[in-house]
């Protein structure tokens, strides 16, 4: 439905309760917009929501993407899916459903509504990946019987979908692929690196390094992956993606551990865990893309970034 007064847009949040999607809800508020959030709270929890709420432009809405949903909105963007791999394995059909059915959900309503949608796609699209670093031209090296195939495999069915839309239906589409990210609000629990190794360091609890801590991954501050974000959404309409967003220093997880002992000034130890099924042994995002048509690259350091997330997680202790 058209409206009648306003040139500020309404932009619906899925996965809006959750660490990337709470700080993309800051953001787009910061600009402006009414922002509706859609969230089922699997992940996700309201007290990221708390600046937001206090603001009369922001709406928050219970549900679950896998059911479809009738709004009027501008825009879409589309976060929701458990991201850690303890959660995305909890469930692993409510997983793929999710990717799956809320793709097909919320491609629905942006083609009822003529609206731009973006998609939340990842890094695991390339799976374990033969080419390194990444770029977007690379078919990947996935599972598709795994572990981690529930999510891998969806968000890859979920970018099929997206520019299958956009062919059938002239849907103005974004696709961002997304490297790991860290920073204030991911969860302590739910077991990603970043927020394991500092909450064991804060706590001088054994650092658990799974193999032998020299795959790589490389670490994205959340603030630069929104920028990105939004510099992506703004571009022009023929700018769809694939995209990586990420940064591009790449850092064994031995050095990460070493470097959160360092800032936190931790007196514990590292210990030797299992490396887990399908753990990719090396990740690193070629932006090339991304600087030549969004003249968008990260900013925040990883020590910089560390600093910042560990402020946040000693706050919460
Ligand atoms: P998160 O778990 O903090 O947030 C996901 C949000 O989605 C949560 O609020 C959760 O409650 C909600 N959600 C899950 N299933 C839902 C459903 N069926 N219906 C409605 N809401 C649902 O994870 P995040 O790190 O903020 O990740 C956000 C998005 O970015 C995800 O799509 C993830 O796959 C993608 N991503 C994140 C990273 C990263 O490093 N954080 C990397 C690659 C891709
Ligand atoms: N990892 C680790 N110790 C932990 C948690 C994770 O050594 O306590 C390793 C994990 O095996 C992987 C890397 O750190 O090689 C990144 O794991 P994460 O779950 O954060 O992200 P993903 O594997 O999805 O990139």
């Amino acid at each position: 439905m058209p409206r009648l007064y306003f040139s500020r847009k309404r932009v619906m949040v899925t996965g809006g309760a959750g660490f990337l999607g709470s700080h993309l809800v800051d953001r787009l508020l910061e600009r402006g917009h009414e922002v509706l959030c859609v969230d089922n709270l699997f992940t996700g929890a309201k007290d990221n929501l708390a600046a937001a709420a206090t603001n009369p432009r922001f709406e928050f809405l219970r549900h679950d993407v896998t059911w479809p949903l009738s709004v009027e909105v501008d825009e879409i963007w589309n976060l929701a899916c458990p991201a850690s791999p303890i959660h995305y394995q909890h469930d692993p059909v409510q997983t793929t459903k999710t990717s799956v059915l809320g793709a097909i959900n919320m491609l629905t309503l942006a083609t009822r509504l003529g609206a731009p949608i973006f998609q939340a796609s990842t890094s695991e699209v390339y799976g374990d990946p033969h080419v390194h670093p990444q770029p977007e031209s690379y078919w990947g090296n996935v599972n598709s019987i795994g572990p981690r195939s529930c999510y891998d495999e969806g968000k890859r069915c979920a970018e099929t979908l997206f520019f299958d839309y956009q062919r059938q239906h002239d849907l103005p589409i974004k696709v961002a692929r997304i490297f790991n990210t860290y920073g204030p609000r991911m969860h302590p629990a739910d077991g990603r690196v970043v927020s394991n190794f500092i909450m064991q360091a804060l706590r001088g609890e054994p650092i658990t390094i799974y193999g032998d801590g020299s795959q790589t991954r490389s670490f994205c501050f959340v603030d630069d992956l929104i920028e990105g974000f939004l510099a992506f959404m703004d571009a022009p309409p023929e700018v769809t993606g694939p995209i990586n967003l990420g940064n591009p220093s790449e850092f064994t997880i031995l050095e990460l551990a070493e470097l959160t002992i360092r800032l936190t000034g931790s007196r514990s130890q590292i210990v030797r865990r299992p490396l887990p099924e399908d753990d990719p042994r090396q990740r690193q995002p070629d932006i090339s893309f991304a600087r030549e048509t969004l003249g968008w690259e990260p900013r925040i350091a990883l020590e910089q970034g560390l600093e910042r997330t560990i402020a946040y997680f000693k706050a919460l202790a």
